[in-house]
């Protein structure tokens, strides 16, 4: 689809020219991709704030993108960096905005001392991620469909959480679930953690094995055509302790009012406040250590951040986690986390819409 990239790349032009950059060298895989829709671990971008785009990568890729990218001027070099940098001194572009948060000291020096400069390098910030925050018809059915993938695959698993299993097999389980529905890949590391370790948001599946009484969180995802699902249940094994069913309902109440508060133009502190002072509220404030939730698309965890002390405002049609979670050290804990749509429109009233669809119900398996 090139008229989508076409018109990304204008947008992302107009803030290279705001910046007053004759061109940006931009670096990082997931801009590029969505710049170009090029899918490489070896590609840049080089986006005059005038003129047409130039994208560089190695031969391993040169065939992907003739055909994929066939509106954009292609330089096939190993060293892509360098051989744009040439070009846009070259081409008289010698103030070069790049993406220093992901710039190494080494690669910025070796860009600093090329022949025919010096460029005038300069930070672009984060212009590519805050235009990729607003997802658009194609971005969002991408997502719906990792989703759904997401929430089938664990409804499929949850037979075997039970006693006996363990975090390992149930991961790979569902790990393998995803990908027989048709996931690219998991999205990320699949969480699954038992009992006491359930006190650990993000603990790495062991040789633990459930048993009766247990609090079992998974946090999973399946990443479908580029786009990343997250999603979290908890589920009890046998029985609920009157504790656990507590800090359950607490959580789930928590993940509601969060949900309630993010439409379009609330600030993302206030978000995470709604569902925070619920916890706070209940005596579990220090139990609740992490942000409420983040965006996500091409990457797992990209703008926006919700958390206490972040900054911005959700816009529509920006997808958004909201998972807020108990964590009592030694004994266990309970997340709950769904993947959602800011926007008019999406829900009931204006209110997010979420594309992860498991129940969130307390399941007693
Ligand atoms: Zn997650
Ligand atoms: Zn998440």
């Amino acid at each position: 689809m090139p008229e989508i990239h076409q018109a990304r790349r204008a947008l992302a032009r107009q803030r290279v020219a705001e910046l007053g950059a004759d061109a940006a060298l931009i670096t990082k895989g997931a801009n590029v991709r969505y710049l170009t829709g090029l899918v490489s671990s070896n590609a840049a971008v080089l986006l005059p704030a005038d003129g047409a785009a130039v994208l560089a990568t190695d031969s391993r890729y040169e065939g992907t993108a003739k055909r994929d990218c066939g509106d954009v001027e292609l330089v096939v070099e190993r060293l892509v960096e360098p051989a744009l940098a040439r070009l846009a001194i070259a081409r008289g572009m010698l103030a070069l905005a790049f993406e220093a948060y992901e710039m190494t000291v080494e690669r910025h020096a070796g860009l600093a001392e090329l022949d025919g400069g010096p460029l005038l390098l300069r930070p672009l910030g984060q212009a590519v991620e805050e235009l990729r925050m607003v997802k658009d018809d194609a971005e969002i059915d991408l997502l719906a469909r990792a989703c759904a993938i997401t929430s089938e695959a664990l409804e499929r698993v949850l037979s075997r959480i039970r006693p006996g299993v363990t975090e390992r097999e149930l991961a790979i389980d569902l790990e393998r679930a995803m990908v027989d529905l048709g996931a690219d890949k998991p999205a990320f590391d699949t969480i699954v953690a038992s009992g006491p370790n359930g006190a650990i948001p993000h603990h790495a599946p062991g040789p633990r094995a459930f048993e009766a009484g247990d609090l079992v969180t998974v946090d999973c995802g399946a990443r479908f055509g580029g786009y990343h699902a997250d999603m979290t249940r908890t589920v009890a094994i046998g029985r609920v302790a009157t504790w656990q069913r507590d800090i359950y309902q607490l959580v789930a109440d928590a993940q509601a009012a969060g949900i309630a508060a993010a439409m379009a133009d609330a600030l993302v502190a206030d978000v995470d406040d709604a569902a925070r002072e619920l916890i706070a509220e209940a005596g579990h404030k220090e139990h609740f250590s992490h942000g409420l939730g983040h965006g996500v698309g091409l990457e797992i965890h990209e703008a926006p951040f919700l958390g206490p002390r972040k900054a911005g405002t959700l816009r529509d049609r920006v997808p958004i986690t909201i998972e807020p979670g108990i964590y009592l050290p030694g004994t266990g804990g309970v997340r709950i986390e769904d993947t959602l749509v800011v926007g008019a429109g999406q829900g009931a009233a204006g209110s997010a819409r979420s594309l992860t669809t498991m129940t969130r119900e307390l399941l007693v398996l």
